[in-house]
């Protein structure tokens, strides 16, 4: 985790407006020890993928409890567990749907708390995704996420929910042989962020998050960089 730190500082030197980035400690596969493991080394931000994983380890989280800890969904969310999600979660990093927010948003009236979300973009999966936006040939595409279509309508019916707060975008982009390919991806998300005036930008992974951060990233999710490669 220290030497992933001393890398983002480096990054965020290089960029060009030299925001501080949260780094969010991606868990998913990783046993409750290691979150908490994680936690006694200074880590407050954790990320999990599904909903039914984080349940299991939730439990033994909570005794201790670890004060200041932000649990965060990042995973694709079906809308029939938002209720589920807004209860274990702070931050659903994945909406990416009018029927998914209107749920949260009833579950976090519910539970009597707001939440924190960002809008996932998946970028570039139109054809006519813009002239000024044409990214290299991805071997894989992206498959969650709204369009970019549909981005703006989404952000505003959001942004009219009084019980979830838009706090930012997020986008997984298509894989690409190297980091260097995710680059366009992370500048048009950027570019985006800019009109809504959204101040946070998830973007990058253990294997492109310094390029994310060169892009403007707010938040980098890594996983296998802090706590090993996952099991298959
Ligand atoms: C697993 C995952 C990550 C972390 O991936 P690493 O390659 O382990 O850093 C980040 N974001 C999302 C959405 C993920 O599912």
């Amino acid at each position: 985790m220290a030497s992933v730190s001393a890398r983002i500082d480096r990054a965020v030197e290089r960029s060009a407006r030299k925001k501080p980035v949260t780094l969010v400690a991606v868990s998913k596969t990783h046993p409750a020890a290691a979150i908490r493991e994680a936690y006694e080394a200074g880590q407050r931000q954790f990320g999990e993928s599904r909903v039914h994983e984080f349940e299991q380890k939730r439990p033994l989280l909570a005794a201790p409890p670890l004060p200041g800890a932000v649990w965060r969904m990042i995973g694709h969310l079906q809308s029939n567990k938002a209720r589920r999600a807004a209860q274990l979660f702070d931050v659903v990093e994945t909406l990416d749907s009018r029927r998914l927010a209107v749920r949260l948003d009833a579950a976090a009236a519910e539970y009597g708390r707001r939440l924190g979300v960002f809008i996932e973009v998946k970028l570039g999966s139109e054809a006519n995704a813009g002239g000024a936006f044409s990214p290299p040939a991805a071997t894989e595409a992206a498959k969650t996420g709204c369009s970019e279509a549909e981005l703006p309508g989404l952000a505003m019916q959001v942004s009219a929910l009084p019980n979830i707060e838009l706090l930012g975008l997020m986008t997984v982009p298509p894989f690409t042989a190297d980091p260097e390919g995710a680059r366009p991806y992370f500048r048009r998300l950027r570019e985006w962020g800019e009109r809504f005036g959204t101040p946070e930008l998830s973007m990058g992974m253990s294997r492109d998050f310094e390029v994310a951060i060169e892009e403007g990233a707010t938040v980098v999710r890594v996983g296998a960089a802090i706590f090993g490669e996952r099991m298959p």
